[in-house]
């Protein structure tokens, strides 16, 4: 794995804690002093390996020398005016990496809902039609540290007493496209020791990459969430190329066959596009899918850019949708739109990566 940089110096938060555990004994230390680092890095938040406690002053020495901290460079932030909050972070090769903060919209009893979304790779190879970061291409994969720093260096943002509640891989790029460093990532965002989230609030989305799918949910309980769509092959295929390798049948069969922890609950998100594929009859098929399988839907208006023809449909026939699906029994929620004005939105992140806009509010 690509971890080391030019002088050959290890990344050291793009390791497991397996791979932390090797490294520190090639070094001369124990797995002892590993877990005493791991700690200190993801429950300390500590910066500078030459400000680690609890191990030799040898093995201190030995860090610094052959490893390093990555860190995010932070570009601007944004605030929406409803509350949803846009991290830009600028990449050593250029071009940019989003991540998006969004508080309940509508806080229910007990704890605030505060969900992190985040990306997994520079651009996307998917091109779907209709999302903006398909237009970038892929650039690159991010690597652990730099998934596990966006939720890290956010974080550190926080008001006190503020808590990341959710985490949803639903920013820039495919997480499954990015596998190998997708699940070192996992590994630490659930690790006790380290960011201890549940397995039920980190909610991976993906285009359907059906063998990867397959494979992340045999390793971990993680939720899924599938970005649908589109009812038939030929109607899904026009809008996501995917769907030319891993047919809407062969996907949906492989939902169902998930272990009993993923399959409990599996979220299909639906992009509502007015004129494409919001008729009763799209309607109907949906529910059809749907029907018998443990599932949520999650409508998602789309969200119109000048890129783009397409258009959203009113609000009217949203809601229509909802009730049809809820009234026979599926679970469904609409996704109200977020942070448009800052290009928070979904579908809308890429847009700054361009390089090409950055707001005036980020300047001042
Ligand atoms: N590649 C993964 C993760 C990205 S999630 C996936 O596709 O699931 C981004 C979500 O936003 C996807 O569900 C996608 O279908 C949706 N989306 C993309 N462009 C959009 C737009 N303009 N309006 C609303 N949703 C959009």
């Amino acid at each position: 794995m690509t971890v080391q940089t030019a002088e050959g110096k290890t990344d050291l938060k793009s390791l497991s804690f397996q791979g932390l555990c090797e490294f520190v004994r090639a070094l001369g230390g124990s797995d002892h002093n590993a877990g005493v680092i791991w700690r200190q890095l993801y429950l300390a938040d500590v910066t500078d390996l030459g400000a680690l406690t609890g191990i030799t002053r040898a093995l201190r020495a030995a860090l610094v020398e052959r490893a390093y901290l990555h860190r995010l460079t932070p570009a601007f932030v944004l605030d929406s005016h409803d509350g949803t909050r846009k991290f830009v972070w600028s990449l050593p090769e250029g071009g940019q990496i989003e991540s998006v903060l969004i508080p309940d919209s509508m806080p229910s009893r007990g704890r605030p809902r505060l969900t992190l979304c985040i990306s997994s790779q520079v651009g996307c190879a998917m091109a779907c039609r209709f999302c903006l970061t398909g237009d970038l291409g892929l650039k690159r994969n991010l690597r652990p540290s730099e998934i596990v720093g966006q939720v890290q260096q956010v974080r550190e943002q926080l008001a006190p007493g503020q808590r990341i509640t959710n985490l949803v891989f639903m920013g820039m790029g495919e997480p499954l496209h990015n596998l190998d460093n997708l699940i070192i990532a996992l590994g630490t965002l659930f690790d006790d020791a380290a960011f201890n989230f549940s397995h039920r609030k980190v909610t991976v989305s993906t285009v359907g990459l059906v063998p990867q799918l397959r494979r992340l949910a045999a390793l971990s309980p993680v939720s899924f969430a599938v970005s649908l769509n589109a009812t038939t092959e030929e109607q899904r295929r026009q809008i996501m190329p995917i769907t030319r390798r891993y047919s809407l049948d062969e996907l949906m069969r492989a939902c169902r066959e998930l272990p009993l922890a993923h399959s409990k609950r599996i979220t299909y998100e639906y992009v509502m596009m007015e004129g494409f594929n919001t008729s009763d009859d799209d309607l109907e098929r949906l529910w059809r899918l749907m029907d018998g399988l443990p599932s949520k839907v999650n409508l998602i208006p789309y969200n119109e850019n000048p890129d783009r023809e397409i258009r959203r449909p009113s609000a009217d026939r949203v809601r229509e949708w909802q009730h049809y699906l809820v009234t026979r029994g599926v679970q469904t929620s609409v996704r109200h739109t977020r942070g448009t004005d800052i290009s928070a939105a979904c579908g809308q992140l890429g847009k700054a990566s361009l390089g090409e806009q950055i707001p005036e509010a980020a300047l001042g």
